[in-house]
């Protein structure tokens, strides 16, 4: 079992860890086994087993004594010619918050026997859309249920929506976004599933998080011990249900396992969904209800989530800098392994004019033995001490025509790295650096971090911003906890701090 990465009292507390452990594989395959049925028809909206499904959730619904979330205080909003949204509302405990409304939508309805259009195998066969999107559908029942069980509902209001029509157009989730059973503005965020039973490589797409500052945050803290591995595209899709809410400014998500061979064909049945992967889905979209429930901020709309691609996101990540030189020497890359070094110190081969080193009187043939209070054994020693290391430093250094070392003073160009990273910032994440450079040898490197890793906390503390984070670290020695995040599972590291202060001489 993974430490938890951030210990959170709430989600510690045993109202919490038994409403979570209520979400089960079994109930989850029992419902997708009754909406998948061929009794059901392929679900098709309108028609009898349509109808059929509506009232299956709403009875569902009522069972676990909800409040009816559709028109007139019912379980239904219909609207023409014969659709149905089922709905169903949790109200939240605090008197002011709980106007707000997180609402969680899943499509219950499928192609029925298929189209030309809608089907991609054999027309006139029942579709049973166990996948397309039974899955969703039991997921979302399975946390209406679970949050049931809670000693005292979230603050915030959650609102359940199983969405019609969906394979018509996303008939249901646009209609109720231009006649909202409550009101739209205080709906502040939107978590969509649509296809979650197909869970491979645990790898969970997560479209559009940045339509919210701070959405990832949420989402990879409540994966802490579930282990998926989520992909956060900067795609949000707009052919699903969460998009008429994005459209209209609300942070809106939605969580998908991908396509199969069997996407909208007679073979999306029951018995192929993967479970377990549907259980640990359910149990993030828990985790991450009850902290949009419950904290006292939710993600707020970014508006430049309507513009952001994919292809620039690749761009972007592309991107890395060479990191600059602050010493300006070289030495042969072979070096590294000779006994020789271990003993005399690293042999410069090239010292660059007009750079630190050759302006503190530093020579080709020179062998640097210490910098900055480290042994220098290999290449790796002595790039993780300069990147490291604060200016002026010490350098000690062997010489050819002297049995002696010499210790010199040295003005290093540019800044330390802190723990040896370099990073860029992503403004939608807020208090989050991604990184860019691990100096190998230094405290990060040998914390195996990675180009690409996101750190969220220090010492146990958020940060705002790059700077602080670095203001952070010069106050810190011995070993240190980062909370770092890596495909959307975070996890603390520890790392190792040298003393950064100035080195004792006699
Ligand atoms: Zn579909």
């Amino acid at each position: 079992m993974a430490m938890p990465a951030v210990a959170r009292a709430a989600h510690q507390s045993a109202s919490y860890l038994a409403a979570l452990e209520s979400i089960n594989a079994e109930q989850l395959e029992q419902y997708v086994e009754h909406l998948a049925d061929d009794k059901l028809q392929g679900r098709e909206a309108g028609k009898p087993g349509g109808t059929a499904a509506g009232d299956y959730l709403a009875a569902r619904l009522e069972e676990l004594a909800l409040q009816g979330g559709g028109v007139d205080g019912g379980f239904f909003q219909g609207f023409a010619p014969g659709y149905r949204n089922v709905l169903a509302m949790v109200r939240g405990s605090d008197p002011k918050l709980s106007r707000q409304v997180i609402l969680i939508g899943a499509h219950y309805d499928h192609v029925g026997y298929g189209t030309r259009r809608s089907s991609r195998g054999t027309v006139g066969r029942i579709h049973n859309g166990a996948d397309d999107n039974a899955s969703g559908t039991s997921a979302v029942l399975e946390v209406a249920e679970a949050l049931t069980m809670l000693a005292e509902p979230p603050r915030r209001s959650i609102l359940f929506a199983f969405w019609d029509a969906e394979e018509k157009g996303m008939l249901g989730s646009k209609h109720w976004a231009a006649h909202p059973t409550v009101p739209l503005k205080n709906v502040v965020a939107v978590i969509n599933l649509d296809m979650v039973g197909s869970l491979r490589q645990q790898r969970l797409t997560v479209f559009a998080s940045r339509s919210g500052y701070g959405w990832r945050r949420v989402v990879c803290r409540n994966n802490d011990g579930l282990e998926l591995r989520l992909d956060f595209p900067w795609t949000v899709k707009h052919n699903a249900d969460h998009y008429p809410f994005f459209q209209r400014s609300v942070p809106a998500i939605m969580f998908h396992t991908g396509l199969t061979s069997t996407y909208h064909t007679p073979g999306d049945d029951a018995k192929l969904l993967n479970y377990a992967g549907v259980n640990r889905i359910a149990r993030l979209l828990f985790g991450v209800v009850y902290d949009l429930g419950n904290e006292p901020e939710v993600p707020r709309f970014r508006k430049a989530a309507r513009t952001e691609t994919e292809s620039q996101r690749k761009s972007i990540a592309a991107i890395t800098t060479r990191l600059p030189e602050r010493l300006g020497v070289s030495w042969k890359a072979d070096e590294a392994t000779d006994e020789a070094v271990k003993r005399d110190g690293l042999r410069l081969v090239r010292v660059t004019a007009g750079m630190p080193a050759a302006a503190a009187g530093i020579r080709p043939g020179d062998r640097i033995v210490r910098l900055a209070g480290r042994d220098i054994r290999n290449g790796e020693d002595l790039r993780a001490a300069v990147m490291g290391a604060e200016s002026p430093a010490t350098i000690t250094v062997g010489r050819n025509d002297s049995e002696q070392s010499e210790e010199l003073t040295i003005r290093l160009a540019g800044k330390p790295l802190p723990l040896g990273v370099a990073w860029r910032s992503d403004e939608a994440e807020p208090g989050m650096l991604i990184l860019t450079h691990v100096v190998p040898g230094s405290p990060a490197g040998r914390a195996a971090l990675k180009p690409g890793d996101r750190i969220y906390r220090l010492a146990g503390r958020t940060f705002a911003d790059g700077r602080q984070f670095a203001e952070t670290v010069k106050t810190l020695s011995g070993p240190v906890e980062l909370v770092v995040e890596r495909d959307g599972q975070p996890r603390t590291v520890v790392l190792q701090i040298e003393s950064q202060g100035p080195i004792p001489a006699a």
